[in-house]
């Protein structure tokens, strides 16, 4: 047992892509384990792996079984797990790697997005009393069943911090291939600003409106449980951004980042009866179907009939088809139509909460680049307008310099 506490230090999957990356990641967390702390490293999958599985799986079946698919996933994780411990010896480090199982990481049975439910820290307490570092293979754990699952794209986060609660981490660092979180993705928007810090509550909405960092439900973890998360890049040694609860300065800033999310396809049905019940009993069948319908709107009734539009993740575009077109034929609406073209845009900050004027701000943004409004959605610390897809690069840029998150301008 080292002194001065424990760390968990998680590698995403571009940060062991390839060995001379995995050698990197060693002399980092052994360096880590040099200034006196215990370290458990969590790992992803070798850059692509994950996607490479689950193209594989589509080759032999349109519809694997969901078990297996976990079953196929976790294994990628299983090969960065043995390697870096492999390359910590090298170093003259003592390390030992494990499965999710392995260390007790217990989850319910919804397999391809699990919840952690109870992690047994003994294993791990044992290990790192006797001097080594311990890895733990992202991604993944196992049911009462003893049925391998996995938590969902992204889930070496949560598996990260569940352990730092589990273990009473004095922080989880979340290591990537980017400095930190951004004002806007610094590849659209080239002024973007690295944030210093930013609330679990901000970080959650960011990441599920599509940003490109954390996986948005290890942040409700993260938030519930108040584990200091620390982003930052595997390949400098600055600081990045501390994820932490919200303090009051926060709330100074009106908008803490724009995002844009291109994932989406927007439904809509025509012409839908205007009597109670008829929209309940579609989106019931959506539910059941496990299809997660974001933004929802309803025209205001003309002829005793109504549009309903809604947006679906485009991947689960083809099993909305079926449901949608069944519950079209019985309701007896007048059709439905899909557009794919569209992108998300939105703007989060808690420092909404006690303002007005942002949804105004937004809209005049994309009003001033001619970029058209298709639907609006808003909560306590979000606004989301979906516009064409085309447009969305040119209505994050307009939405960033209006809010004047860029570098270099004072902070609105
Ligand atoms: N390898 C998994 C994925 O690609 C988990 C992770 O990277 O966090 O989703
Ligand atoms: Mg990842």
């Amino acid at each position: 047992m080292r002194t001065k506490g424990i760390i968990v230090q998680k590698y995403g999957g571009s940060s062991v892509a390839d060995p001379g990356k995995i050698m990197g990641v060693a002399r980092r967390v052994a360096a880590c384990g040099k200034k006196g702390y215990d370290v458990v490293v969590v790992v992803s999958a070798l850059g692509g792996t994950t996607d490479e599985l689950l193209d594989l799986a589509g080759q032999i079946s349109k519809r694997p079984s969901e078990r297996e698919l976990d079953m196929l996933m976790s294994t990628g994780e299983q090969v960065s797990v043995a390697l870096l411990a492999m390359a910590l010896h090298n170093l003259g480090e003592e390390a030992i790697s494990f499965t999710g199982a392995q260390v007790g990481i217990i989850t319910d049975s919804t397999h391809t997005k699990a919840k952690i439910i109870d992690i047994n820290t003994a294993r791990i307490g044992k290990e790192l009393k006797s001097g080594k570092i311990v890895i733990v293979a992202g991604f993944q754990g196992v049911n009462l069943d003893q049925d391998i699952t996995t938590l969902g794209r992204g889930g070496s986060d949560m598996t990260a911090v569940a352990l730092a609660k589990a273990l009473k981490a004095k922080m989880c660092e979340i290591y990537t291939d980017v400095k930190g979180v951004y004002t806007a993705d610094p590849r659209i928007v080239r002024g973007a600003r690295k944030l210093d810090g930013i609330s679990y509550e901000e970080m959650l909405e960011m990441a599920s409106l599509g940003a490109q960092v954390m996986q948005a439900r290890s942040m409700e973890v993260a938030g519930k449980f108040n584990v200091p998360v620390h982003v930052r890049s595997s390949f400098s040694k600055e600081e990045g951004t501390m994820i932490t609860k919200e303090v009051k300065a926060m709330e100074d800033v009106l908008v803490r980042g724009v995002t844009a999310n291109k994932d989406e396809a927007k439904v809509t049905v025509c012409d839908v009866p205007d009597k109670p019940g008829e929209a309940s009993r579609m989106f019931e069948r959506l539910a059941k179907a496990d299809i997660n319908v974001d933004m929802i709107i309803q025209n205001v009734s003309r002829r005793k009939a109504t549009d309903i539009s809604f947006t679906v993740p485009k991947k689960d575009l083809h099993k909305t088809r079926n449901v949608v077109e069944k519950a079209v034929r019985e309701i007896g609406a007048g059709g439905v139509e899909y557009d794919e073209n569209i992108a998300k845009v939105s703007v989060v900050g808690i420092g909404m909460r006690g303002h007005s004027g942002v949804a105004a701000r937004m809209f005049s943004a994309l009003a001033s680049e001619k970029v058209n409004i298709k639907m609006i959605s808003t909560s306590e610390i979000k606004i989301s307008c979906v516009v064409g897809k085309k447009e969305a690069d040119r209505a994050v840029k307009a939405i960033h310099r209006a809010f004047g998150l860029g570098k270099g301008v004072r902070k609105s």
